[in-house]
């Protein structure tokens, strides 16, 4: 009895020894020095290329390629500096690669954008979503956050640092594609290109997390989430047979219900949560910022691993999102008709990978859940990215830069859940890291994709900001 007294009051002194003890690494106080930022020029440049509306089509003969090519070359009228101080080529169908020679080539770095935008439907807007307006210091339209800011972000600083004779360290490549929301070849076609002339990025930004706010109980601080991986993506094709006819006389199941009965079996054993690199990682940073109980866990996950993954699927949402691999059926056909039974069923899953399971090993997991006479094929496949280090000079400047312009932000690496370009540079770069420059609120964030996108003007200014602090350690 008294040995378990004993062994209970030491395993409670062990926990809060690692709770208490669990410090931030960042606790204190940052004090950037100030820069020099355009904000006005910035403002007016995004308001200016909202305008054009660069709407990218998955079929590259129905994409209007003049008003991509216009975009381009106002893009440079823009920036008369940064053009004038680099090399430019395009790519593939859209991209636009800018080089800046540095003082040495040993580490370039690459910075990422795309100009091309996502569809709207023009009559649920409450302001054009092409005509650039700013009202009340809001500056409307498709692009403003995703993600011509960021592309402003870029050419902003630079042509502000070139413009004072600033020379980098290492060369800077800017790669802006026009097909990313459809997949498109633009990106691959900047990486064959790097590849061939030898270029191995020691860095590489794009897209991806952002500085938010209420996302982790407790944590009453802004966190930047700053993507070290993204995750991978297939849809797999679940086909299932059986004999048609009237449905006065059906059989015990019908292929539509043995199809049914598989993807039951599917959401009843999903993948495993674990806690991977860059939750881990998540949990670090932002651990010692929650509330005591909640630390006591994050501070002993050699003990509480089992829990958290346990909580993690109670939960649902992001954090479980980036500890397993996701399915979710989306699509379904049975027969044509309601009296006659279904040939052939045909069901679509989306499913959303961890970079530890490839899509050979998916397929394989769900041949082995399939109900008889079902069958399961690949659609389309996309496998996860490796993780980007966190221990890195590239990680300590992406960290630096963020650190420095939103002071009061933990900063702190994070899985990605959606895709972008940048997923095609992990072939020449391990460091590539995705981070939207913007502080965004959850409904900013929901506006993304959606009707009446739009970027409070102060908000660009930080973007600027930003850049120019990453630019200066590159
Ligand atoms: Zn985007």
């Amino acid at each position: 009895m008294l040995y378990i007294f004993i062994a209970i009051v030491l395993l409670a002194a062990v926990l809060i020894f690692n709770a208490t003890r669990f410090k931030a690494a960042d606790s204190a106080p940052r004090q950037p020095e100030k820069v020099e930022i355009n904000g006005e020029r910035a403002r007016q440049n995004l308001a200016t290329l909202v305008k054009y509306a660069t709407v990218s089509n998955a079929d590259y003969d129905l994409t209007d390629k003049a008003v991509f090519a216009a975009y381009r070359e106002k893009l440079k009228e823009l920036y008369p500096v940064v053009v004038a101080n680099s090399e430019y080529k395009e790519l593939g169908n859209t991209a636009m690669l800018f080089k800046i020679k540095g003082r040495s080539d040993k580490e370039p770095a690459v910075l990422m954008s795309h100009y091309d935008v996502v569809p709207v439907v023009e009559d649920r807007w409450q302001h054009p979503p092409f005509s650039g307006e700013v009202i009340d210091g809001v500056l409307w339209g498709r692009g403003t956050l995703d993600t011509k800011i960021t592309m402003v972000g870029i050419m902003e600083a630079l042509e502000g640092l070139l413009a004072g004779g600033f020379v980098p360290e290492n060369d800077i490549y800017l790669s802006f594609g026009g097909d990313e929301e459809v997949a498109g070849i633009s990106a691959p076609a900047v990486v064959d290109y790097l590849e061939a002339n030898g270029v191995k990025p020691a860095l590489v930004l794009d897209e991806g997390g952002a500085v938010v706010d209420g996302v982790f109980p407790g944590v009453d601080r802004p966190i930047a989430v700053i993507g070290i991986g993204e995750k991978g993506m297939c849809e797999v094709k679940f086909t299932a047979t059986s004999t048609g006819g009237h449905s006065s006389t059906p059989p015990k199941h019908t292929s539509l219900g043995n199809l049914a009965q598989t993807i039951v079996n599917l959401e009843n054993k999903p993948f495993k949560a674990q806690v991977t690199e860059p939750v881990a990682g998540l949990f670090n940073k932002v651990g010692p910022y929650t509330p005591f109980p909640l630390r006591l866990v994050l501070g002993n996950m050699w003990l509480f691993k089992g829990l958290v993954c346990r909580l993690a699927s109670v939960l649902g949402g992001e954090i479980n999102a980036m500890m397993r691999t996701t399915i979710a059926a989306t699509m379904a056909q049975g027969s044509k008709q309601g009296n006659v039974l279904p040939n052939v069923s045909e069901a679509r899953v989306n499913v959303r990978l961890l970079n530890n399971t490839s899509t050979d090993r998916a397929l394989k997991y769900f041949q082995s859940l399939c109900a008889e006479d079902v069958t399961c094929e690949y659609v389309i496949r996309q496998e996860a990215s490796p993780y980007a280090s966190t221990e890195s000079d590239a990680w300590r400047k992406v960290e630096k830069a963020t650190g420095d312009t939103w002071t009061d932000a933990i900063v702190s690496p994070y899985l990605m859940i959606a895709g972008s370009d940048s997923r095609h540079f992990s072939r020449i770069c391990r460091d590539v890291y995705k981070f939207s420059a913007m502080h965004l609120t959850k409904e900013e964030r929901g506006l993304i994709h959606n009707d009446n996108e739009r970027i409070p003007v102060e908000k660009i200014d930080k973007c600027v900001e930003f850049f120019h602090r990453l630019i200066i350690q590159l």
